[in-house]
């Protein structure tokens, strides 16, 4: 049964989805996953990094523990990965494993979300496809502007 949970704390999110695995609970792994989980969007290398960095509790996490860190994530299924238009991949938490799904970009502020209702994108791509064929991967980026930029002041000109 899904199920989301809103108001729980990133940090116990973290590493309970991380003891999950039954893998090794470390602090880099628990740190780095809930600042994905309370990013709610798709982040690149740096922006975890500086949002590591943020953290007043936290530890430091160089450069390559922060990579190994967010490989293992992918691999253990807790993030996943998408390449921006600028080719850098940003990374994104998932709580419960995600079929095929869009991302959002801003052409604003250049973040990157990812639009998990994919149930409606499958059918939609599924009536689009010639005759006989069938879909393995969906790769779908929508650019515009997001909530906040959208309802934010107009940039100059
Ligand atoms: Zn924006
Ligand atoms: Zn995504």
């Amino acid at each position: 049964m899904p199920s989301v949970s809103v108001d729980s704390d990133p940090l116990d999110e973290s590493r309970r989805l991380v003891r999950a695995q039954r893998a090794r609970v470390t602090v880099p792994r628990v740190r780095v996953l809930a600042e994905l989980l309370a990013a709610g969007r798709a982040l690149t290398h740096q922006e975890v990094q500086r949002c590591v960095e943020a953290s007043a509790d936290s530890e430091h996490i160089d450069r390559v523990t922060l990579y190994r860190v967010l490989e293992w994530l992918v691999e253990a299924g807790l993030a996943h990965r998408v390449a921006g238009p600028d080719r850098v991949f940003r990374f994104s938490a998932q709580r419960t494993a995600v079929g095929a799904h869009g991302h959002f970009r801003c052409t604003r502020c250049a973040r990157m979300y990812c639009m998990t209702e994919s149930a409606g994108m499958g059918r939609l791509v599924g009536s689009i496809l010639p005759e006989g064929f069938t879909s393995e991967a969906i790769e779908l980026t929508v650019s515009g502007r997001c909530a906040d930029c959208a309802a934010g002041p107009q940039p100059p000109g």
